[in-house]
């Protein structure tokens, strides 16, 4: 990736290091929100949700030692999400309406967010409630050494992604789907979360293309990064690994094919009425 022409974002919170009280999540409208979109891979929500006192986020990271890495990551995680404020900034702007970019939090260890308490295992997660991306940068190492998805590219989707779900919550597409939520059975609860998803993924692809349209971020072999990320979080892909067999009807998040299909077509595209994968029939 080029990222030398974007700015760094001044919305990016640095509470690594920072300790954190965990309160036990209590359930209600933050806690439902959190497990129906917050989460970037299909793992059981609970690990995010259950309260954890034994958090010490004092404990040795190795965070000092890697602070050098880190602060560069820090910048690129600050580019990108500058990157990210530019073209939705002019999306918006093209169909009468404003940005209001998310704050991106990052983490170490443990946070409590508006939607609850969430630890590093849980991986990157937007919370619609104070409408704050959270990001532990460790987790690039997971996504990198577990997930097989290497590459700045990569990197820069997971924060599209969760950028994704912030556009996704102001355009009132969140609270949509959270309301027909309530009122369905897991099943097709789990269905909505999968086109919630896609959705997401689309709108990084959406992302990834305007800003390369007008800025050309794009190199050699980042969209292959990019699609090869996408596939390799894919629900059926994560529950082969993890538990060894694959059941669709507990797919969250979309099979590793449908995950790189809505990104590609996201950034191949540009076109945000591309991503309606509400659309009947539209993820089949
Ligand atoms: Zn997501």
């Amino acid at each position: 990736m080029r990222l030398d022409e974007e700015e760094q974002s001044s919305n990016v919170e640095d509470r690594r290091g920072s300790r954190v009280s965990p309160v036990l999540a209590t359930g209600g409208i933050g806690t439902l929100a959190l497990v129906l979109i917050g989460l970037f891979f299909g793992i059981d929500p609970s690990v995010l949700l259950q309260g954890n006192p034994s958090v010490d986020t004092n404990a040795p990271t190795g965070y000092s030692q890697r602070a050098d890495s880190n602060d560069q990551m820090k910048e690129f995680v600050a580019r990108v999400l500058g990157s990210t404020e530019r073209t939705w900034g002019e999306i918006f702007a093209r169909n009468g309406r404003t940005y209001q970019p998310p704050k991106l939090v990052l983490f170490s260890g443990g946070i409590q967010s508006a939607c609850g308490f969430a630890q590093t295992a849980a991986g990157p997660f937007y919370c619609p409630e104070d409408y704050k991306v959270y990001i532990d940068l460790d987790f690039y190492r997971e996504l990198r050494d577990r997930f097989h998805a290497p590459g700045d590219f990569a990197q820069a989707y997971v924060i599209a992604h969760e950028v994704g779900h912030h556009v996704q919550n102001q355009l009132g597409v969140m609270r949509t789907i959270q309301q027909r939520q309530r009122r369905s059975s897991q099943a097709q609860g789990n269905a909505l979360s999968v086109r919630v998803e896609l959705q997401a993924d689309c709108l990084a692809g959406v992302w990834a293309h305007s800003a390369n349209e007008q800025r050309k971020i794009l190199e050699e072999g980042d969209v292959e990064e990019g699609l090869n990320a996408a596939a390799q979080i894919g629900d059926d892909r994560i529950q082969k690994r993890t538990q060894g067999y694959v059941v669709p009807e507990s797919f969250t998040h979309g099979s590793a094919t449908q995950r790189a299909q809505w990104f590609r077509k996201g950034i191949s595209t540009g076109d945000l009425s591309q991503c309606d994968t509400f659309a009947r029939d539209s993820v089949l």
